[in-house]
């Protein structure tokens, strides 16, 4: 099995109470990438400038994910986003976005990764998205995250993005400025009229609520006692969700999410242990199904 990605491939300069990053390695794309390599063969789509050297190649490559559509624009820069987070990790605030080599990126996508199996549209302008989809004709399941500047500045290309996708994984803030609902339920709904059949309504350390047209299923973040850096932690979530359903199961129906609502939990819950790549890029399988093991006793119960 095979899953592809467009999105962000970035330098992140990030400040939380707990320290501080000038300039790392982030984007969507990458932290999308690095999660889902536990489980399947990931293929990443995307722009970068001069400034990305050979040691940001070798923090995807030694997961074994492919970069060969990873575009080298030369002259140009890579994208740069700046962010800060208050006492309250919850909420990413973005103090400058510098589009650089995604100005005028046209994707073109290999052979390869257009005949992937499954697709993820990670955060990046919805247009770009959409071209990425039409390339991507014969997938068996595409999934979209985004963020509020798309909903702020281009929201009717986004809904037309997210009427071509399965699944779509967005914040509770964000849906809830996306479709008007202040109620989650019906918000996901509005999202499923679209066309999506799965809608998963990410809460930062409160958890993910997964919403399907029968169905409804919860897990709260992972309980952890040192959280130093929360970027990331939406598309580690979604690597994790979408690299287990890809790599690890024969049929999406319900159960198979719910086992992906937890390996997506497991991965954001060790993205935000330490700040960007840092703690994903040295992580091991063995520690990803301890870690779920944990999950799956602190979440079950009987009456019995
Ligand atoms: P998350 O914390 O999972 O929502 O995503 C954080 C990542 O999103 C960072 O590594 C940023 O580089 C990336 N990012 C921030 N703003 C944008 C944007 N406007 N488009 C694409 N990626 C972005």
């Amino acid at each position: 099995m095979s899953l592809t990605v467009v999105g962000s491939i970035a330098f992140d300069a990030v400040h939380t109470p707990f320290g501080e990053r000038e300039k790392m390695l982030g984007g969507s794309a990458v932290h999308f990438s690095l999660a889902s390599s536990f489980f399947t063969e990931v293929r990443v789509v995307g722009p970068v400038g001069d400034d990305f050297a050979q040691t940001e190649f070798d923090v995807l490559e030694n997961r074994g994910i492919i970069t060969d559509d990873i575009e080298r624009v030369a002259g140009a820069q890579t994208f740069f986003w700046k962010g800060h987070y208050e006492f309250d990790l919850n909420t990413a605030h973005t103090d400058d976005t510098q589009l650089n080599v995604f100005g005028d990126f046209e994707p073109k996508l290999s052979e390869q990764s257009k005949s992937s199996d499954m697709l993820f549209l990670a955060n990046i302008q919805p247009d770009l998205q959409r071209q990425v989809r039409a390339q991507c004709g014969d997938i068996s399941f595409a999934g979209l995250d985004t963020m509020n500047l798309w909903i702020d500045i281009a929201k009717d290309s986004l809904l037309a993005a997210m009427s071509e996708v399965d699944c779509v994984l967005i914040n509770d803030a964000e849906i809830r400025q996306l479709t008007g609902e202040s109620n989650l339920a019906r918000a996901a709904k509005a999202v499923m009229e679209l066309g999506p059949s799965a809608v998963i309504a990410k809460q930062g350390e409160y958890g993910a609520a997964l919403f399907t047209p029968g169905g409804f299923f919860a897990l709260p973040g992972f309980p952890l006692e040192d959280v130093r850096d929360p970027t990331g932690a939406g598309d580690s979530f979604a690597g994790g969700f979408l690299g287990y359903l890809d790599g690890e199961c024969d049929r999406i129906d319900e159960n198979a999410l719910r086992m992906a609502m937890g390996y997506g939990t497991v991965l954001a819950s060790y993205n935000v242990e330490e700040f960007g790549t840092e703690r994903v890029a040295r992580l091991t399988r063995d520690e990803i199904d301890s870690r779920l093991e944990a999950l799956r006793s602190m979440t079950a119960f009987d009456g019995g």
